[in-house]
């Protein structure tokens, strides 16, 4: 009878794995993901506000469950989101960028004015704790590229009073100062220009973010930071090998200097093969498309004409945390899963109200409740508190980084 019945919860497991539906989160990892704090490095619900045209939250209310999109209010709460930097992206080639970001911004204070139970906006570590004690969920403001500082330092400055704090150097494309991971080297990294935005994103208390910048930009990125550096949503080159993941010498980088590289969940950025397939379709792309315009809409036409693509897994996924953790310890892990912001999620990971299920493999790996706090939120809380505590004694050591204008300056 015994066998009968574990044949038959056998059968329901295969079943229910051939239907592409996970297995239930256990008891135990529900239990460790709710007592850990969950502060997740990048989502784009700002910009898929943007896309849908309502800026001010009049059509789309995320306080309801919604049919579509990966992010709202309940699944945030089923995912046990406690913290989370909300990314205020900005495509490279987007006019007037500085002006796109602060409304990127200002959507990000209407969320939270508009829902103050649940949201309220965190500057430092110390609110992000006492936000997530209080029951809300901590939000942050991240600055996805650049180009939103329009090559001026005075404009990274009033994005840090703002609230921002983190900018990922790069999009997609070269900066007249940075070079991205998806385009041709420019620059070998970072320009001059380049290294005092890094150094002056550390007087600021900004986390430099790595994600999406070339090897070189990295490894300037690392060279030239004072304080912890973050990868809000990358995964590990080693394990798939697309070119925006990050390779095994810089990870090693990373632990030097106690930086966090927060895991990507896109599909392309986890599953192996599929890696491989976006990156030769890429450069067969590229070399037939040499402008970024022509480019883009070629890989956009190849997403389309390639609807059956393989789908990641929760295991592809814990595959890349394993060999980080294996490389240069638990200490240097975090979560980005980049919802509202990927087309193609792993099995089971199909929004976020599915983190738990990621823990649950991780207790199965055999992580400890303590590695798996440190994954969920505590490894980046310790970065950004320690870039915090860099940047107040920077700001009493070092003058801000300050330019003339070019020009004469108007008369009056
Ligand atoms: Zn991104």
């Amino acid at each position: 009878m015994r066998l009968v019945m574990l044949a038959l919860i056998a059968t329901g497991l295969v079943a229910q794995a051939l239907a592409g539906e996970p297995a239930e989160v256990s008891e135990r990892a529900r239990k460790i993901h709710d007592a850990g704090l969950l502060f997740d490095g990048h989502n784009d619900l700002p910009y898929r506000l943007r896309k849908a045209g309502d800026m001010a939250f009049s059509k789309i209310d995320i306080s309801k469950r919604l049919s579509d999109g990966h992010t709202d209010i309940p699944r945030l709460r089923e995912g046990g989101v406690k913290a989370q930097f909300w990314s205020v992206y900005v495509p490279s080639e987007q006019k007037n960028p500085a002006r796109t970001v602060t409304e990127q911004i200002d959507l990000v204070y209407r969320m939270i004015e508009k829902y103050p139970d649940v949201f309220e906006l965190a500057i430092s570590a110390d609110d992000v704790e006492r936000i997530a004690k209080a029951g809300k969920i901590a939000s942050l403001i991240g600055i996805e590229g650049g180009v939103a500082i329009e090559n001026d330092l005075a404009q990274l400055r009033a994005f840090a009073t703002l609230g921002a704090r983190y900018m990922t150097l790069t999009h997609n494309d070269n900066l007249d100062w940075a070079d991205a991971a998806t385009d041709a080297p420019a620059h070998d990294g970072l320009t001059p220009f380049g290294e005092r935005v890094v150094k002056e994103m550390n007087r600021l208390g900004m986390l430099v973010d790595i994600s999406h910048v070339s090897p070189a930009t990295m490894a300037d990125a690392l060279r030239v930071s004072k304080a912890p550096v973050i990868a809000s949503h990358s995964n590990a080159y080693a394990i798939a090998a697309h070119v925006r993941n990050v390779p095994d010498n810089i990870l090693k980088g990373v632990k030097q200097n106690g930086g966090v590289v927060m895991i990507n969940f896109s599909s392309g950025f986890v599953h192996p093969g599929l890696a491989k397939t976006i990156m030769t379709a890429r450069k067969e792309l590229r070399a037939t498309h040499p402008d970024a315009e022509s480019f883009g809409k070629a890989m956009e036409a190849w997403y389309k004409e390639h609807k059956e693509l393989p789908h990641g897994t929760i295991s592809d996924v814990a595959d890349h945390i394993d060999h980080i953790k294996n490389l240069i310890g638990i200490d240097h892990i975090g979560l980005g899963a980049d919802y509202d912001g990927v087309t193609s999620l792993p099995v089971g990971l199909d929004d976020v109200s599915t983190y738990p299920r990621l823990t649950d493999e991780l207790l199965r790996r055999g992580y400890s409740e303590s590695d798996i706090h440190k994954i969920l939120g505590g490894n980046v809380l310790r970065a950004f508190r320690k870039a915090g505590e860099i940047a107040k004694t920077l700001q009493k050591t070092t003058a801000p980084e300050v330019d003339q204008p070019a020009k004469e300056v108007d008369k009056h």
